[in-house]
This record gives structure tokens, sequence and C-alpha cells, in this order.
């Protein structure tokens, strides 16, 4: 398992395909599976559109509306936080073929931070087999 450590925003979608990819590549791993994993309450991971960043500008929008101003009894005030942690969910898996993520044309993997800023921590694990 590797992880690499992340500074982010208050709150924001941030591209973390390439990092993945060069650890994807150092683990000499030619078929598999990469899990990423996000060990944290109020973040999560995504694959989502990484052409045009308007998408993931407006997911997140979109996310923020379906968070409800409720009474909420977490006393740390960031229960909208925990609830798009949820909806995005803790990890995502990638096909790893040919020594390489496998992801679709218009794909990136995305960080989700969405009680930030904080120092937050990605964890990658590679299965799979070294040779042809
Ligand atoms: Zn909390």
């Amino acid at each position: 398992m590797e992880q690499f450590m992340l500074q982010t925003p208050p709150e924001g979608f941030i591209d973390i395909t390439r990092k993945v990819a060069e650890i994807v590549h150092r683990s000499q791993v030619r078929q598999g599976i990469c899990q990423v994993f996000v060990p944290h309450t109020t973040a999560g991971v995504t694959i989502n559109e990484n052409a045009d960043p308007d998408v993931v500008h407006d997911l997140l929008a979109a996310l923020n509306t379906m968070a409800p101003a409720l009474r909420y009894r977490h006393g740390e005030g960031n229960s909208p936080a925990h609830l798009k942690s949820l909806l995005t969910g803790s990890s995502v898996m990638v096909p790893v073929e040919d020594g390489a993520l496998r992801l679709g044309t218009w794909q990136g993997i995305y960080f989700c931070e969405y009680d930030g800023p904080r120092q937050r921590r990605v964890q990658v694990q590679i299965l799979g087999e070294a040779k042809e």
C-alpha cells in the first residue's frame, strides 16, 4: 500500500489521477485492480469527467443543494460534509491493464473535499500480477 498527502481547499474536487497513475507505474503490476481509499468521514473519492472543469464545479454545487439545513445533532457543525462524503463514498476501484489505469477517455479520479482546508491522506493499493 502506498499513500500520499493533500493540502485541500475549503471544498472542491481535486484531480488525483496523475498521482495514482504514478503509483500504478511504480508498482510494476501489469494486470490487476487499483483501489483508491480515503480514510476520512468528511471527504470522498469519485470518478468523473476531467475534460470540462465545469462538470465537477456543477457536481459540487448540486451536492451542496442535497445537504439540507436540518437541525443536526452532531455538535461539530459539519453534518452536511458527512452527508456529502456518504454520497460520493470513500473508495473507487479502477482496472489496471498493461501497467496503466484503464479509465474511460473522459474519466479522472477526484479527491472530494467537503470540510477543508485540511491535510488529507489518500491510500492506494494495487492488486495483481507483475508479469504479462
Ligand atoms: Zn463531524
